[in-house]
């Protein structure tokens, strides 16, 4: 019997999972179908019930059911309780278990940039939902020291505290993070700040910044955001969001599938749906 999978969230009419596994389940001669559902936060439960009455075999989760989707669940994964969010669901027996391959995905992607990224000191810019995945994911991977520089300094500072994991952490504030920047080999920007259509702003001055250091920005819209474009100048490496949202979307096909698959078609994918930008 064909199997379903899908995505439920709100907005969800531009999302680009569909696309990207409906084309890896053909690559992979495998009998499935991938749906976007939009589920406005009211019907979240009943959607829930819905998608397990109708023996749906995994489905991701989006904006902005994350972290309402937990309680509905059989059982939540270690990682992802630590997160405090779901993104991924798979149907084991009968039983709803979430998983969180935001963080994991933007690891993944991270290596194909910088080896040694356990090695390197990293600064991540924010303190929201993507920077919570990516802290605790990058702190069990075994990066040694990872600070935070966020706007609310309060969140920063829970995200450090309730860490299960071994890491060294400082929380700074905007003007210490600029003065500091010189010692961080990687620098990670989880903000909204760059994204369409405010496209002329970045979350700090890269003047200290080391020629050494790669940037990375989980924005992919647009692909080059100006701390990407600033960080350019320096002369350091970069990385823009489309490795974490692929990898995301691999890891969530691996524990659907078993298989992990082909990551650069899957690149190839998303970029023509952003408009034909090749890199
Ligand atoms: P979120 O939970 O709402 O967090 C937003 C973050 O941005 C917080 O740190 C917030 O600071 C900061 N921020 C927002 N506006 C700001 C401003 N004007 N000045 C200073 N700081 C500001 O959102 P999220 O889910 O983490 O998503 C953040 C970004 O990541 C979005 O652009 C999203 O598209 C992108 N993302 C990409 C991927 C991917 O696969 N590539 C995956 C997930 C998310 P405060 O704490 O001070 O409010």
């Amino acid at each position: 019997m064909k199997k379903m999978f899908g995505v439920i969230g709100d907005p969800i009419a531009h999302s680009m999972s569909p696309a990207m596994h409906n084309d890896l389940f053909e690559l992979y001669g495998i009998d499935a179908s991938y749906l976007p559902f939009r589920v406005i936060k009211d019907d979240l439960e009943d959607a829930v019930k819905g998608l397990k009455a109708l023996g749906t075999s995994g489905f991701n989760v989006t904006i902005p059911h994350k972290t309402k989707i937990m309680p509905l669940l059989d059982k939540i994964d270690p990682l992802a309780e630590a997160i405090g969010a779901v993104n991924t669901v798979k149907n084991e027996n009968g039983l709803f278990t979430g998983y969180n391959t935001d963080g994991p995905g933007f690891v993944k992607g991270l290596e194909g940039h910088a080896a040694d990224f356990k090695e390197r000191s990293a600064l991540i810019i924010g303190a929201g939902g993507a920077a919570r995945g990516i802290y605790l994911s990058m702190a069990k991977a075994g990066v040694k020291r990872i600070d935070i520089f966020n706007r609310t300094m309060e969140k920063a500072e829970e995200l450090v505290k309730t860490c299960p994991y071994e890491v060294k952490s400082r929380v700074l504030n905007r003007a210490n993070a600029e003065r500091l920047l010189g010692e961080y080999q990687l620098i990670i920007q989880t903000t909204s700040i760059g994204m369409v259509p405010e496209v002329d702003f970045s979350p700090l001055s890269l003047e200290n910044l080391s020629t050494k250091a790669l940037v990375s920005d989980i924005i992919y819209n647009p692909l080059k955001t100006k701390i990407l474009k600033d960080a350019a100048i320096n002369g350091a490496a970069t990385q823009n969001g489309i490795d974490m949202f692929v990898y995301q979307g691999a890891l969530a096909f691996e524990k659907w599938t078993g298989i992990f698959p082909d990551t650069q078609r899957m690149k190839e994918n998303v970029l023509r749906h952003l408009g034909g930008y090749t890199c």
